[in-house]
């Protein structure tokens, strides 16, 4: 059996129970339940199911975490987060949060106009807005009437031009200014993929010699009261904590000089993101918990504040990864499996074949347990020899297919014979077998981290897990490009079933994409964003909610800029009305291959 790494990714959130996946909570329904409901109602294609019960635990977790470390070390700064719209925009999932983070003044963290625009339409009024990233004077200008409106807002400033401007804006609006926090270029650097994010190097924040200047142009221009916050960010997935520590205490000490020099306005640190959570199904690679995450932050600050004289700081983060990629969860359906064309049914012998066809043929007939190795081996060898002999001419195309046929056929018997997952030889040859499941998804909309940076999601099939997986896979996407493919790693090896697709279905679950897939992802192919739902409990029922359906052909298009009613009538003048009707039905259905659904028996 395989457990595909559940106990060291899922966080309890997600269970093995009678073969099938299940979300732990409430009435633990299985995950293939859900699916068949949704695809019932004729949304075909890959899935995306969010569940917001997780995100609210993952608020819910990370501030009791964190008032439970002020607790202990009886520190008299508060705790704050806000969650950065970056990390996952989309209303299905945004809408949820901002209600499960009502009762703790959860906040929001905006990078871009088109972020600040949903800051300020939905976040809640008196709950934090921190502004990140790059500003024109339009952005500025956009903070100042989000004040306006009495929004708690916090611009972070990346240069000393960005303050320029806000006192630009000041002058000539004579609108009120919106707080301003200063992101300092940390000395220290990260860990982790994202790590170029801290560091004297990274792309972002001021410099020591930048600070004090900033600090003498707020006073310069009586500012100094709006200085509320010090920021920094070491990157994101930290997966060790000394970085975080050297940080803290780099910044710590940045906010007490600051308030040293006089800025009475200055109360918070803002911690930024970074906090990892675990995606391998085969090995620990993050080596800290949020218990210990907290208690360095508190007991640092706190240490900083009594050694130089000042109060300890609110404490601010701006966790995303940690709060959003447990929620959601890419449900693909598997197309073909490429050697089902390698089935038995498929031989077809002559009355008098070439001698290794014949071996080969006896090869799998007497094969047992004690001579699977052997087998194997031997019809390896025959299966080169025979395809050199149909180079050279002396085979023709039937006794090739029979030859790949029964080579096929005799490695499948023997891996199941042998039964042995972890045998180095098995795994070597796994890799010269595997099996090619193609999925219906592309990697490039819903994975784009895994083809952009090699990141590892964990991938389980959502049913048949109580019987043994036997084929080494690897997964392919629909898209025509090579790179849209997950190939068999012996480092990591995924085993998945031997299915009979005519006979039932089977699909694969990616878990924890709820973090940066979603507009990350690209059109390529113009495969766009997949069928999306959130799924909700009320008591023990099940509800699905706001299913999105990916979008239509025609709406693809014309987001790329065609003429989309021009389109149709070229069509309909270049064909049959019959003809044009059906056409305009593919139009407007969404570009997935479409699969017919047969139950699946629970
Ligand atoms: N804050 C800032 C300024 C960031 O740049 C990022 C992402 O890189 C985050 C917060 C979120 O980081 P994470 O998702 O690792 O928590």
């Amino acid at each position: 059996m395989n457990n595909y790494g559940i106990d060291n990714w899922s966080d309890n959130n997600f269970i093995i129970e009678n073969g099938l996946a299940k979300v732990n909570h409430k009435s633990k329904p299985s995950l293939i339940s859900i699916v068949k409901e949704i695809r019932e109602q004729d949304f075909k294609g890959p899935l995306l199911l969010r569940f917001p019960h997780i995100t609210q635990k993952q608020i819910d977790t990370l501030y009791k975490t964190f008032n439970t470390s002020i607790k202990t070390y009886d520190y008299k700064g508060s705790f704050n987060a806000v969650f950065p719209l970056k990390v996952n925009q989309l209303p299905n999932f945004i809408h949820p949060l901002i209600a499960s983070g009502k009762k703790y003044g959860y906040g929001l963290e905006a990078g871009s106009k088109a972020e600040l625009i949903i800051a300020m339409t939905y976040n809640a009024i008196g709950s934090p807005i921190t502004i990140n990233g790059f500003k024109d004077k339009e952005m500025i200008h956009l903070c100042f009437i989000a004040k306006s409106m009495g929004h708690n807002i916090t611009v972070i400033i990346e240069g000393l031009n960005e303050l320029e401007m806000i006192i630009e804006v000041l002058k000539e609006t004579k609108m009120s200014s919106p707080n301003i926090g200063l992101r300092v270029r940390l000395h220290s650097g990260g860990s982790g993929l994202w790590a170029k994010s801290g560091g004297i190097n990274s792309k972002f924040g001021l410099t020591s010699t930048e600070i004090l200047e900033a600090y003498e142009l707020m006073e310069d221009n009586n500012m100094v009261n709006h200085l509320t916050m010090i920021h920094f960010h070491i990157g994101s997935a930290m997966n060790s904590i000394k970085p975080l520590k050297k940080a803290l205490r780099e910044s710590g000490h940045i906010y007490a000089e600051l308030k040293n020099l006089g800025a009475t306005g200055l109360t918070s640190i803002n911690i930024g993101g970074g906090l990892a959570v675990e995606y391998s199904a085969y090995e620990k690679t993050r080596f800290y918990s949020l218990n210990e995450f907290a208690n360095d932050v508190v007991f640092t600050l706190k240490e900083i504040a009594k050694q130089k004289g000042v109060e300890e700081p609110n404490i601010f983060t701006e966790s995303g990864r940690f709060i959003s990629a447990s929620s959601t969860v890419l449900i693909t359906p598997v197309l073909e499996l490429f050697s089902s064309e390698y089935e038995l049914d498929h031989l077809k012998l002559k009355e008098t074949n070439p001698p290794l066809i014949q071996e080969l043929h006896d090869l799998h007939r007497d094969m047992t347990k004690r001579t699977a190795y052997e087998y194997m081996h031997d019809s390896m060898d025959h299966m080169e020899s025979l395809l050199t002999l149909f180079d050279l001419g002396y085979i023709d195309l039937q006794d090739r297919s029979n030859a790949e046929i029964l080579t096929h056929q005799i490695i499948k018997k023997a891996i199941t014979l042998l039964e042995i997952e972890d045998s180095e030889e098995l795994k070597r040859i796994d890799e010269n077998i595997q099996e090619k499941y193609l999925l219906n998804f592309s990697m490039f909309q819903s994975l784009p981290d895994y083809w952009g940076i090699d990141q590892e999601f964990p991938i389980m099939p959502i049913t048949h897990l109580n019987k043994k997986p036997t084929r080494s896979a690897s997964l392919w996407d629909i898209t025509c490009d090579s790179d849209g493919e997950l190939p068999f790693d012996m480092k990591k090896p995924l085993y998945l079933h031997d299915i009979n697709l005519n006979k039932e279905d089977y699909f694969l679950g990616f878990f924890n994409v709820g973090a940066y897939q979603d507009t990350l992802g690209m059109k390529h192919n113009l495969f766009s964003h997949p069928t999306e739902v959130n799924v909700v409990f009320k008591n023990d029922e099940v509800i699905l909610e706001k299913i999105i359906e990916s979008q239509k052909v025609i709406d693809i298009l014309e987001d790329i800029d065609y003429d989309t009613e021009e389109m149709k009538s070229i069509l309909k003048a270049n064909l049959k009305q019959d003809i044009f009707i059906k056409l305009e039905k593919y139009l407007n259905e969404n570009s997935y291959l479409k699969t017919i659904w047969s139950y699946y028996d629970e």
